[in-house]
């Protein structure tokens, strides 16, 4: 059966072996005579995926006592609204670093909820850099830190030693969406970090929630259950039905990782896989990527050649290899390189013979 390299920024791919035990399940998962799509939320055997699957994460993201895992649905764009929605009040503070169209949509959603400003943006420079994050400028009075760590239109993101370095006056908030379980994040450094599933985790369907259980202090009640973060820490995401599928994918995704040895080894390959994409362009006479190095995303490569034509071919021709989804997100062109913890060394061995061959008959 052919496979092909899927670069796509999301839905991405999924490790060979997940998809092979599901097919293996598809039918009768341990033998119970029906898949997990058909069981009940509340059954014994559905019970356990849940339980494994958040014990797994907690294990892989190595979060303390006071960090619960949350499954939710409504994609990371709904966190935009319930992270506001649950931390401020009308007159209360946050403040937002703004490094990219995902971090701005936040910003204006929580825009809705509270008194918001902009602790930093790198958007005069289209979003090429990673701005300065001035801790000190931060208001006392300020609820929360809000940012991205990757930036997956632009291609950069905020190291893990970045965050390290820096002491944070307010609760810190993350979109991790396209670099969560990648690289050794200190997670008990955020007080909720949160990801749509389908980069990183697993298929779409799922937002995984990582939150200190004790950060909410709104009325009770003052909020509308489903969007109230306390209904999912006490039900144990099981308020209502979860996205039973997504989540037994998602534990199988972080089954897989453990095997492969945890974030600290598919971070070495993650570095490994986004330096020889790096390495190449920055010695080739075709391609560039202007990221500083510190900033540059191990998840997403952006990539150009400096010539609409050229690029649209670029991607033309690698489709037609079993490369596919090269593309730059509209809002950029160019090209764009998703490289998440799914994708194998070969993917972008494969991807970088294409690339010598293209720059030798184009320049
Ligand atoms: C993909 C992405 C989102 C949007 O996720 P949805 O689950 O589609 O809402 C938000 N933030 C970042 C950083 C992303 O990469």
């Amino acid at each position: 059966m052919k496979r092909i390299y899927n670069f796509s920024a999301g839905p991405a791919m999924l490790p060979i072996e997940v998809l092979e035990e599901a097919k293996k399940d598809m039918l009768s998962y341990k033998g119970c005579g029906m898949s997990v799509m058909e069981m009940s939320h509340r059954s014994p055997e559905y019970s356990e995926i849940h339980q494994e699957t958040k014990t797994l994460l907690k294990e892989l993201l190595k979060v303390d006592e006071n960090h619960e895992i949350l499954f939710l649905q409504g994609g990371a764009s709904s966190q935009f609204s319930m992270v506001p929605m649950n931390l401020l009040d009308p007159k209360d503070k946050a403040a937002y670093v703004i490094t990219g169209s995902w971090a701005k949509k936040a910003y204006k959603e929580a825009l809705l909820f509270g008194d918001i400003s902009i602790l930093a943006s790198s958007e005069d420079k289209s979003f090429n850099y990673i701005p300065d994050i001035k801790v000190d400028e931060i208001d006392p009075k300020t609820k929360y830190l809000y940012l991205c760590t990757n930036n997956t239109i632009y291609g950069t993101r905020i190291s893990p030693s970045l965050i390290n370095s820096i002491k944070i006056p307010a609760l810190l908030v993350g979109d991790m969406s396209s670099n969560i379980l990648s690289e050794d994040y200190d997670m008990n450094r955020f007080d909720l970090a949160f990801a749509g599933a389908q980069k990183n985790l697993g298929p779409s369907g799922l937002t995984l929630v990582v939150v200190r259980k004790d950060i909410f202090n709104k009325e009770k009640g003052s909020l509308p259950t489903m969007f109230d973060y306390r209904t999912h820490i006490e039900k144990d995401s099981l308020y209502n039905t979860p996205p039973c599928y997504s989540i037994y994918i998602c534990g199988l995704v972080a089954k897989w990782l453990k095997n492969l040895g945890g974030v600290k080894e598919i971070e070495k390959i993650n570095r490994e896989k986004s330096k020889l994409l790096y390495d190449f362009i920055d010695n080739s006479r075709l391609f560039k990527n202007e990221i500083k190095e510190e900033d540059r995303s191990l998840m997403n490569v952006v990539f150009v050649t400096g010539d609409k034509n050229l690029d649209e071919s670029f991607v033309k021709g690698a489709k037609e290899k079993g490369l596919i989804n090269l593309k730059g997100h509209r809002s950029v062109g160019g090209m764009r390189a998703s490289v998440y913890n799914a994708m194998p060394l070969e993917g972008v061995n494969a991807l970088i013979d294409y690339m010598k061959d293209f720059e030798i008959n184009n320049i």
